[in-house]
């Protein structure tokens, strides 16, 4: 899996969770509580969507997205839209 590091270029970029995938096991909004939380449902959810103009690209931001047990995260661009990491 390739990583995403956060550049000193880096746009803001939003993190989607594949709530198909999720299962809840909370990692990520430990590592990235700025960036994921746990929903009522018990599933990740991004603090910051596209409508908030996404978020700054952190090191625990994109620890989280490469550590995720199933792969649920995926980090993009919130000014493009193109898909940041995993690569595809
Ligand atoms: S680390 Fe992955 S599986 Fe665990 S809560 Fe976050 S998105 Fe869901």
């Amino acid at each position: 899996m390739t990583a995403a590091r956060p550049e000193a270029d880096a746009g803001p970029v939003v993190v989607r969770v594949d709530r198909d995938r999720c299962i809840g096991s909370g990692m990520c909004a430990l590592s990235a509580p700025g960036s994921l939380a746990l929903g009522d449902d018990g599933l990740a959810e991004p603090v910051a969507d596209y409508a908030d103009g996404g978020a700054e690209l952190t090191e625990a931001l994109a620890e989280a997205v490469d550590f995720c047990p199933v792969e649920a995260l995926t980090l993009y661009s919130a000014d493009g839209g193109y898909r940041i990491a995993p690569a595809d």
